[in-house]
């Protein structure tokens, strides 16, 4: 398939609002038009119900938050601690929704993945939160406990893991970072601080003599650099650690990952596809792979290390999602219009100009209306990063938006507007 059939081509790019030429700074928080509002509103709510009721009836056997049932949990925890923060009761509603979900889930757990999106870690944290939230602290206590065994009960093990997102060491340190997020200082800076170090470590035992990067890793044999499998997922969540001293192998690795950025301003998948002659370097336009998960590399990075290249790199991601990120694949999270769609709501966040946020809209008026147009059905329709529940959560953060930057989810840390206790 040529580069060309992966996607549509934007009907949007003409709009001058969604120009780089009409760069203006926003004096105000991004508005959302009241009649779009209304629609991601109803479409968000309508999502919730059909998520609900089929969980309900056939209860997965996928367990995880990327394609199954606690991914559902997570989207009513995100709306009951961000858009009906203030409504106690719609957001306990909400919270007990994400319980009886967790129910299930909890009794099954994945034995072999420990990680946020594919592991045990997930649920977990997950119903940690929630039961902390609904003011069940002993439970939530003894959830957390199971947590931290994952890594505690078996850390030689813990260290034979790769290292990347989905099923490695940092989806356990973004399970951390999860449960301090939303039950302030429940994980000590030490345990973190240990679970990040052995991530470093790995990759420097990975580190390739002919390529210029103090860390590197492999994923089922190939050196993968997306959000998803790769260096730059692995970075993005070092880098979140904020730590008054960085990693020290951590800047020029993530100088090396900018070195890559393609002419176009997307990515190469792997360093394998680097070496492809037939211009497969430059073919997927992914959150999981490519420009939309740089990104959050990308900005993180410029707002701790302070360097304009970053952010002009930042601003290239920005042009060839928007010219490319119209999947005909779908409109999920991990490969589709609503997880690219955080690329724009990234920029804005971080530059402040108005074309960024335009652009989020345009995509999200496109998700709204994208059902028939998409060619193939997803393998979980209802899931967070494959389906409907994902891009519910970007409805509901294009709604928020107003109120703050809206993090990626399950790869930034979360930013809720309340937060619980279990001590
Ligand atoms: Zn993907």
């Amino acid at each position: 398939m040529s580069k060309d059939e992966r996607n549509f081509r934007n009907p949007y790019a003409r709009l001058p609002a969604c120009l780089p030429s009409s760069r203006e700074k926003a004096s105000q928080p991004p508005q959302v038009p009241p009649e779009l509002s209304v629609r991601l509103l109803a479409a968000l709510e309508q999502t919730l119900v059909e998520c609900d009721s089929a969980y309900r009836h056939a209860p997965s056997a996928d367990t995880s938050v990327y394609t199954g049932t606690s991914g559902v949990a997570l989207l009513h925890l995100h709306v009951a601690t961000t858009l009906h923060a203030e409504d106690h009761r719609k957001s306990r509603e909400h919270l007990l929704q994400a319980q009886s979900l967790l129910t299930h889930c909890l009794s099954r757990v994945p034995s072999h993945s420990i990680t946020f999106l594919c592991g045990a870690g997930g649920p977990l944290a997950i119903a940690a939160v929630v039961e902390a939230g609904l003011g069940n602290t002993d439970k939530a206590k003894s959830l957390l406990q199971q947590l931290k065994e994952l890594y505690t009960s078996n850390k030689s093990r813990f260290s034979q893991l790769p290292s990347e997102l989905l099923y490695g060491h940092v989806g356990y340190l973004y399970c951390l970072l999860f449960i301090n997020a939303y039950l302030p200082g429940a994980v000590s800076q030490s345990l973190l601080q240990e679970v990040a170090r052995v991530a470093v470590e790995a990759g420097e035992k990975g580190r390739q003599a002919s390529v210029p990067s103090p860390l590197m890793y492999t994923w089922h044999g190939r050196h993968y650099l997306g959000a998803a499998h790769g260096l730059a997922g692995i970075a993005t969540l070092l880098l979140q650690l904020k730590t008054e001293q960085l990693p020290s192998p951590l800047a020029p690795t993530i100088n090396y990952l900018t070195s890559l950025q393609l002419p176009s301003g997307n990515f190469p998948s792997s360093l394998e596809s680097c070496h492809d002659s037939s211009h497969h370097s430059d073919r997927l336009i992914h959150w999981c792979h490519g420009a939309p998960g740089f990104i959050h590399l990308l900005s993180h990075a410029y707002q701790m290390l302070g360097e304009g290249r970053y952010l002009k790199a930042g601003e290239m991601c920005g042009e060839v999602v928007w010219k490319r990120g119209l999947l005909r694949k779908g409109y999920s999270l991990c490969h589709g219009a609503a997880g690219n769609a955080y690329t724009f709501i990234q920029l804005y966040h971080l530059t402040g100009h108005t074309h960024h946020w335009h652009r989020a809209l345009k995509f999200a008026e496109w998700c709204l209306s994208c059902s028939e147009r998409v060619t193939r059905t997803p393998d979980a329709p209802l899931s967070l990063f494959e389906g409907s529940a994902g891009v519910a959560f970007f409805y509901c953060d294009i709604i928020m938006s107003s109120r703050g930057k809206t993090p990626f989810p399950c790869l930034e840390i979360p930013q809720p507007k309340i937060t619980f206790t279990c001590s």
